[in-house]
């Protein structure tokens, strides 16, 4: 078996590369075992290959924000999504807080304006926040392929420390872009980040994107395929916030990351890879899966623009 040796050597390669940071600003996940380190490849006909902590469990965190776009656009249509939300990459960081200037509307879905009016537009019109968060897990599970839970104490940890999203989303309350209490959008949204995943179910994630919606494992068509080419283009464009640029051109997959150490790239019609090690670099990336994504993509020629 090629695949797995392969990972396995990755992993070495990077294995001594220590540098970054564990995400302080939320207590909880600076208690995180900085070492672990994992990386699986999920193909489009269910075939697992992964290497490392492939079975350890970590908080999502921002890697739901496309799935959760996923869920907005394919429960309440195209329109009163971008409606509410934009598909320009900001350049900026991820809680940065910034919006639209006259309307008001977040610039992406990527960044955490987008992704907490994302969250308040999943499920049908008129369910209560209870209800929503209940539609985002089970929308997150079926990615998946099987039933996830959440970390409470990540969630309770966040919640304590969540002024500037509060903020964000009382800004989003006075132009009417979200419709209701702020505070409780921003805890469904918590409670979204903090779905205990591992990478070897981001991989399967990511893979049901790269497979046009269709679980690989389950066979569930989760979204439809227009849902998908809009997520993964947002992905591409937005996923790693100010570092997007870099990544388009080093390793131009469309991908995203999370503040737990989680990473994520479909690769559409062929793969969904993901890695998880905790430290991240200045703009919130893991360090080790960052340089994972780079050997990957030149190693197996996985650039989407690469003319072959
Ligand atoms: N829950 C985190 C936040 O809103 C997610 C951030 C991230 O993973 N980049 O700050």
């Amino acid at each position: 078996p090629i695949i797995p040796d392969y990972l396995t050597d990755a992993l070495a390669d990077v294995e001594s590369d220590v540098s970054g940071e564990l995400a302080a600003y939320i207590p909880e996940l600076a208690g995180a075992d900085p070492d672990r380190l994992g990386a699986v490849f999920a193909t489009l006909d269910g075939t697992i290959y992964g290497a490392g902590d492939i079975d350890h469990e970590f908080t999502i965190q921002s890697i739901s924000k496309p799935f959760t776009y996923a869920l907005a656009l394919a429960d309440r249509g195209f329109h009163p999504v971008l409606d509410k939300v934009g598909v320009e990459p900001s350049g900026e960081a991820f809680n940065q807080i910034s919006l639209e200037r006259g309307s008001g509307r977040p610039l992406n879905p990527m960044i955490n304006a987008g992704a907490i009016t994302a969250h308040s537009l999943a499920g049908p019109p008129g369910l209560d926040p209870a209800g929503r968060v209940e539609r985002v897990i089970d929308g997150l599970s079926a990615f998946a392929g099987r039933r996830l839970a959440i970390d409470e104490a990540v969630c309770a940890s966040e919640m304590r420390h969540a002024h500037r999203n509060l903020a964000i989303a009382h800004m989003l309350r006075s132009y009417d872009i979200l419709t209701e209490d702020p505070t409780a959008v921003v805890e469904g949204y918590v409670r979204q980040c903090s779905v205990l995943v591992t990478v070897r179910d981001l991989a399967v994630m990511a893979a049901t994107l790269a497979n046009g919606g269709v679980n690989p494992l389950s066979g569930e068509q989760v979204v439809h395929r227009p849902v998908v080419r809009q997520v993964l283009s947002v992905m591409a464009t937005c996923g790693m916030y100010d570092a997007a640029g870099d990544w388009a051109t080093h390793v131009g997959i469309p991908a995203k990351s999370g503040v737990a150490g989680g990473l994520i790239g479909a690769l559409p019609g062929q793969i969904g890879i993901a890695t998880f090690s905790p430290r991240l670099d200045a703009h919130g990336n893991s360090v080790r899966g960052v340089s994972l994504f780079e050997q990957f993509s030149s190693d197996a020629g996985l650039h989407v623009m690469e003319v072959p």
